[in-house]
């Protein structure tokens, strides 16, 4: 990954004083991640450029977190080395810190005084919403330019790729911009791997205090640099903008049903239930599908009845959370030997999840967009086929007596539907008829007598 700041005040070359880097030098910094490269591809009189690459080492840092993350392939490749992230940021504050912090003693002047500078960004991940560079530079006095890349230039189907090579330019002083790309380039990268601790308040404060306050996206921007953390997003709002009231919609969106159904800790009872109608099967091998952070795996693993128990999921991210709630690298082997997680799709028939007594699909059916539903329904009733199957999904009637969810919104930002509990029983009855099975419905958490509970559940059995 690259930077690239240019200016062509005269002489341009001033810009290797503000760096507190010789033009005329190659530079190699050591970083915990990796290396980060100083050059300059162009210094005379009427333009300069300074570049920044990082070289990050993906290996070392594979090891370094393996008993944290499992063994999944995602450690090793993974677009890390290649996309402005959060090293990127640590790299300036490491590289260019003094010139971060408006210091040069050699030219004093200078450093307090705004110049034309363009400065490239190679590459940002916008995952499809590239009018956010938009959004965030332009109100700084960035003009901006951004090129998307292909997934594959040899397969021009293939489509975009997430990322895109983007140019800011705008009259700036030189510590102005580099605060404005250390704190919004992370904004950019919406990974949540590596670990946010309280000190991230600190440095996005100091580094941003001047202007993020009046940006017209700064919620936005808090949430993604602190990674959601609803608590440290608090903080940080009030510390900025001197009001708690602020915070409550910043932490909306995914928080949303996770605050809905904690009142009544709806996510136990469901879980719960599942285990009971599974228990009371008399399976002994499960697979839950869509097994999200592996909280149903967790209680099936306590309960020795189930002798082999699989967790798929679609979601990489999940899945290595499922594993380091499960402890799975330090689990005894008896225990162990139970328990797997596979990464695969419910859209697509896959033989490892035939065999099994009893399949769990708990709150995924709603994640899945409704023309998709008919591949589900094959890949589960037609080749799957396991003797109990047992799906849980909302039932949107509920939603009326949640105080806090807006009429007609759903209670999760990634929900593609949720069903009443005619629209449910309809296509349950359907399937169960196309594919030989019995269902039965129960309803979880509190049964209201005119709009049902808030979750419904669907219990099939093969014929
Ligand atoms: N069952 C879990 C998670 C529910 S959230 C629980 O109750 O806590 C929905 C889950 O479905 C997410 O983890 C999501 O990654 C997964 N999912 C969505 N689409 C999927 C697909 N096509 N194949 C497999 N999993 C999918």
């Amino acid at each position: 990954m690259l930077l690239t700041i240019s200016t062509n005040i005269r002489p341009a070359t001033e810009l290797g004083f503000l760096l507190h880097k010789h033009p005329d030098r190659y530079q190699i910094f050591n970083l915990s991640f990796g290396k980060a490269h100083v050059f300059y591809p162009q210094a005379n009189e009427e333009t300069c450029s300074a570049c920044l690459l990082l070289d990050i080492d993906a290996i070392a840092m594979a090891k370094g977190r393996s008993r944290e993350y499992g063994h999944l392939l995602s450690q090793y490749v993974n677009d890390r080395p290649y996309v402005a992230s959060s090293f990127m940021s640590v790299a300036i504050s490491k590289v260019f810190r003094s010139a971060m912090s408006g210091i040069c003693n050699d030219r004093t002047e200078l450093v307090e005084t705004e110049i034309p500078l363009t400065t490239r960004i190679d590459v940002l991940p916008v995952r499809g919403a590239e009018g956010l560079v938009n959004r965030l530079f332009e109100p700084l006095g960035y003009s901006v330019e951004s090129i998307p890349h292909q997934l594959d230039t040899e397969f021009e189907d293939w489509g975009a790729s997430p990322y895109c090579s983007v140019t800011i330019k705008g009259t700036k002083k030189l510590s102005e911009l580099l605060t404005h790309v250390y704190v919004l380039i992370p904004v950019f990268d919406n990974q949540k791997h590596y670990f946010v601790s309280d000190d991230e308040i600190e440095k996005l404060i100091s580094k941003s205090e001047d202007w993020l306050k009046n940006h017209p996206e700064k919620d936005f921007v808090i949430r993604r640099y602190l990674k959601n953390r609803p608590s440290l997003v608090r903080q940080a709002m009030a510390r900025l903008v001197g009001d708690e009231g602020a915070s409550a919609e910043t932490v909306s969106g995914d928080r949303n049903e996770e605050q809905l159904e904690k009142t009544m800790s709806l996510n136990d009872q469901r879980l719960g239930a599942v285990v009971a109608v599974l228990k009371a099967s008399g399976a002994r091998q499960v697979i839950d599908l869509g097994c999200g952070e592996g909280k149903l795996l967790r209680k099936l693993l306590s309960d020795w009845q189930f002798e082999r128990i699989v967790g798929m999921d679609v979601s990489i991210r999940s899945l290595e959370i499922a594993s380091k709630r499960l402890k799975l690298e330090r689990l005894p082997p008896k225990q162990a030997e139970r328990v797997e997680l596979i990464h695969g799709s419910l859209m697509y028939r896959d033989r490892r999840f035939e065999g099994f007594d009893a399949a769990a699909v708990v709150e995924v059916i709603e994640h899945l967009d409704p023309p998709r539903l008919a591949a589900f329904e094959r890949v589960l009733f037609q080749y799957a086929k396991p003797k109990t199957i047992v799906l849980t999904t909302p039932n949107c009637e509920y939603n009326v007596k949640w105080e806090s969810l807006p009429a007609g919104q759903f209670r999760h930002s990634d929900h593609r539907f949720e069903w009443t509990r005619e629209e449910f029983q309809a296509w349950a009855n359907r399937i169960a008829s196309e594919y030989s099975y019995k269902v039965r419905f129960l309803p979880i958490g509190d049964d209201d007598p005119i709009v049902g509970s808030p979750t419904q559940m669907g219990v099939f059995e093969r014929e």
